[in-house]
């Protein structure tokens, strides 16, 4: 067939861990796999769930790999890092591994690219689309952002044991399906416009289509995944929606592109009342107000209902923001709303005033 338009010589990307694996048990496969990139680790096990998993972790990997075990401080800061690039240093280590939330797994990160060493991570709860992405958030030592580095490569293995994270709370996994719920959405708005990528491109089509998957997916299971997660019971929607928010939601947001939902999230954050709310229950609130924005009113009520199918919030007093003045919305719009804001990736201008306008809605 002729195509009689120009060539589209855009250069398109996507990105992808190098390897994924989920199972209920997997943690059981963590030896042979990291016998593949070496012989000598460090592993990183995060402080909350060191006492639970040191055992296991330990088995896993004898007989494999010789591994030294260390307690993660708590926190993603340059400290750390350095401490986990001494540790491998002395270890001799040829790869790292880090197992369990975002901070321990975003420290691991960091430290095998000042490394230059592989890495496996572990993620123990699926809150997030972070574990399979190469970035990592780092905090200054008093919990407050520092800044966010973004790394050369993603993950060379991402090992996710379903039975661990149908042990964790299901407000977890409800979190995780809230940033998710974002990654449609923001990939769709990026295709659109034709915004950059996390790789400084638009997206290779595939990258919608992953996109468009993880939204199908979530919303066909995300309400049976956290009835099983109630029940400690890794089943099969739990499967479902544990790929949905670590693989899908990773691939589709690192190669799609993020705009409004994420730039609002940013925005909340800046505000002390939310601190205590999870990044996906910000980000499902970034979802709501974004498509209030379009004035999409049908896609809006869908979305909200499917929010309370699976406990995430809907209003801003559902994330701490029980006295939403003028003043306190005006800084979440300008925030999201700053130049050069992912926001301004959407296909329509949004201005600060759109912003308050659709966060008046959600009060
Ligand atoms: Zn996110």
């Amino acid at each position: 067939m002729l195509v009689e338009s120009a060539p589209d010589i855009t250069p398109r990307g996507a990105r992808f861990p190098g390897r994924y694996i989920q199972a209920k048990g997997a943690i059981g496969l963590l030896g042979q796999e990291a016998a593949g990139f070496g012989k000598r680790a460090v592993a990183l096990l995060d402080r909350g769930i060191f006492d639970l998993l040191e055992t296991d972790i330990a088995a896993a990997l004898s007989g494999h790999v010789e591994a030294k075990l260390i307690r993660h401080g708590g926190e993603c800061s340059e400290h750390e890092i350095g401490s986990l690039v001494a540790a491998a240093r002395n270890a001799q280590a040829e790869l790292i591994i880090g197992a369990g939330g975002g901070k321990a797994l975003d420290t691991t990160k960091a430290a095998a690219r000042d490394l230059g060493l592989p890495v496996i991570i572990v993620p123990t709860i699926a809150a997030s689309d972070a574990p399979c992405s190469a970035l990592a958030v780092i905090y200054n030592e008093d919990g407050t952002v520092a800044y966010d580095t973004f790394l050369p490569s993603n993950p060379n293995l991402v090992l996710v044991d379903t039975a661990l994270i149908a042990k964790a709370p299901a407000r977890f996994l409800a979190a995780g399906i809230g940033d998710a719920l974002a990654t449609w959405y923001e990939a769709d708005s990026c295709r659109q416009s034709g915004a950059s990528n996390c790789m400084r491109m638009p997206g290779v089509s595939l990258a919608f289509e992953i996109a468009r998957f993880c939204r199908d997916t979530i919303f066909k299971y995300g309400a049976a995944a956290l009835k099983e997660c109630d029940a400690g019971q890794a089943g099969p929607a739990l499967e479902r929606v544990v790929e949905a928010n670590i693989l899908l939601s990773g691939i589709g947001f690192e190669s799609g592109g993020v705009a409004a939902a994420h730039a609002i999230h940013h925005g909340l954050c800046e505000l002390e009342d939310v601190h205590h709310h999870l990044h996906g229950e910000k980000v499902a609130i970034g979802v709501l107000a974004g498509l209030k924005i379009h004035g999409r009113e049908d896609e809006f009520l869908k979305v909200r209902d499917f929010c309370r199918s699976v406990r995430l919030p809907t209003r801003l007093a559902d994330i701490g923001i029980a006295d939403a003045t003028s003043d306190k919305l005006a800084t979440v719009a300008r925030r999201a709303c700053r130049p050069g804001e992912i926001i301004h990736n959407e296909p329509i201008p949004v201005s600060e005033a759109a912003v308050l306008t659709a966060l008046k809605e959600l009060v």
